[in-house]
């Protein structure tokens, strides 16, 4: 049986730091997008909310036109509350969910398209056109690069640790103690297999 990695060691023990409440202000951030946004000329639309989901575990924002015309915004409680997420990143969904709301602005095609790269042009973002299961202006999507791509549990203490790729833990897994209670009983989940392929 091996020892746990140091590897490991600081992973989890940055996810305990991670799990505190420690989140970004997705009201100021979004202040700031819409903001950016105006500033460029285009003009969004009424939002009335921008709520945290924290339920959507694959999704990092979702726009959706009310029947008053105004819009929701939901943002992915996970983009907040991740520090690997730059503030930057999660502007970026900000800003691509915002653009939704511009006239003629719910698909991802003609003029949504022709403003995310004015926007990227000007501020140096990186707001990707998705591939969408938009329906009825619900939309559901998920950002790449971001997603972790394992998810290990530990049987005995359930702490949960993420891996955004393939290395010698993610391969020997079942070698490995955890870090916390030196169980060595991990579970194995593949994120990408059920959310990645729409992307
Ligand atoms: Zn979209
Ligand atoms: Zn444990």
């Amino acid at each position: 049986m091996l020892i746990s990695d140091v590897a490991l060691e600081e992973c989890v023990a940055s996810f305990e730091i991670r799990s505190r409440d420690n989140m970004k202000d997705l009201q100021n951030l979004t202040d700031e997008c819409i903001k950016e946004i105006v500033a460029l000329g285009m003009k969004p639309g009424k939002i009335s909310d921008v709520l945290i989901n924290s339920r959507a575990k694959t999704r990092w924002g979702q726009c959706k036109a009310k029947s008053d015309g105004t819009f929701e915004i939901q943002i992915s409680e996970r983009l907040l509350k991740d520090d690997r997420v730059s503030d930057d990143s999660c502007k970026e969904t900000i800003i691509h969910e915002i653009l939704h709301t511009c006239e003629g602005c719910m698909k991802h095609t003609g003029k949504w398209k022709i403003f995310a790269e004015r926007i990227n042009a000007a501020y140096g973002y990186n707001i990707k056109r998705t591939t969408s299961s938009s329906e009825k202006g619900i939309e559901e999507h998920i950002s790449s690069g971001i997603m972790p791509k394992y998810m290990f549990t530990c049987r005995n203490c359930g702490i949960v640790i993420y891996r955004k790729r393939e290395s010698k833990f993610t391969r020997n897994y079942r070698r490995y103690c955890c870090a916390r209670c030196g169980a060595a009983d991990w579970s194995r989940r593949s994120i990408a297999e059920c959310s990645h392929k729409d992307q």
